[in-house]
């Protein structure tokens, strides 16, 4: 793998807390994340905002203005993530989708890239910046725009089951599977539409189990124990 998309969710860097920021977790992140640009691995990465917001959290509210919000969770989540990339010596830049000021670059697919090239690490924050879409939209998209190899997608589960294992004690992971079969039988892994999207644009992923103090540089390695997603 030269160049991959990871994705994070918000609860991630929560940790135990479920909210906000934990940093010893995102310093474990930083580091392993370290340890993949050392290796000449070009790193994107996307966050979620479900530590903070999420557009479905108020019943009440515009679902726009709810996204919106949500948007603005991962742009925060973004800043935060990337200083600590940078306290372990990572060379980083944020991009979002829609002018931030002086906070994050515009993302453009060149800009992108020669972040990439230069040995840095490109956040995508702001999601794709239209609201009814999600995090995991955006991960789709920005792999493909920035012609990534795979798609490697940390989860709290350390793959995909044939149903949800802490629900069904029997629930078996599969090695690999195909993202038709993943559409076909609605396996919970990316919402439908980026699902969709990789399956058009024949973008691979790699799901796997974020704890673990090597999972991501396994995961890139191809040594992880997750569930292969093939187009
Ligand atoms: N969001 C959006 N458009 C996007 C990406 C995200 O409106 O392109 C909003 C949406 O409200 C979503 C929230 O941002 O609920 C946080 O993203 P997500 O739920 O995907 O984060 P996760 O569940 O992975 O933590």
């Amino acid at each position: 793998m030269k160049r991959v998309l990871l994705k994070l969710s918000g609860e991630a860097l929560a940790g135990e807390k479920h909210t906000g920021f934990d940093e010893a977790t995102v310093l474990g992140v930083a580091r392993q994340v370290k340890t993949l640009v050392d290796d000449g691995i070009q790193v994107g990465i996307v966050i979620g905002g479900g530590n903070f917001w999420r557009g479905r959290t108020s019943e009440n509210m515009d679902r726009v203005k709810a996204d919106q919000i949500g948007m603005l969770a991962t742009v925060m989540n973004c800043i935060y993530v990337s200083e600590i990339f940078r306290s372990v010596g990572l060379g980083t830049e944020v991009f979002t989708p829609f002018v931030c000021g002086g906070f994050a670059k515009l993302f453009t697919k060149d800009e992108a890239l020669a972040c990439l090239n230069r040995g840095k690490v490109a956040f995508f924050a702001g999601g794709t910046g239209h609201p009814y879409f999600s995090t995991d939209t955006t991960t789709t998209l920005r792999a493909i725009e920035i012609e990534a190899d795979i798609i490697l997608l940390a989860k709290a589960v350390d793959g995909v089951y044939d149903s949800d294992p802490k629900v069904n004690p029997e629930a078996v992971k599969y090695d690999e599977i195909s993202i038709a079969e993943v559409i076909d039988k609605r396996l919970a892994v990316m919402d439908l539409t980026a699902s969709i999207m990789c399956m058009e644009n024949h973008m691979p992923m790699l799901v796997f189990g974020l704890e673990g103090g090597d999972s991501i540089v396994n995961a890139a390695r191809g040594k992880s124990a997750g569930t292969k997603i093939t187009v």
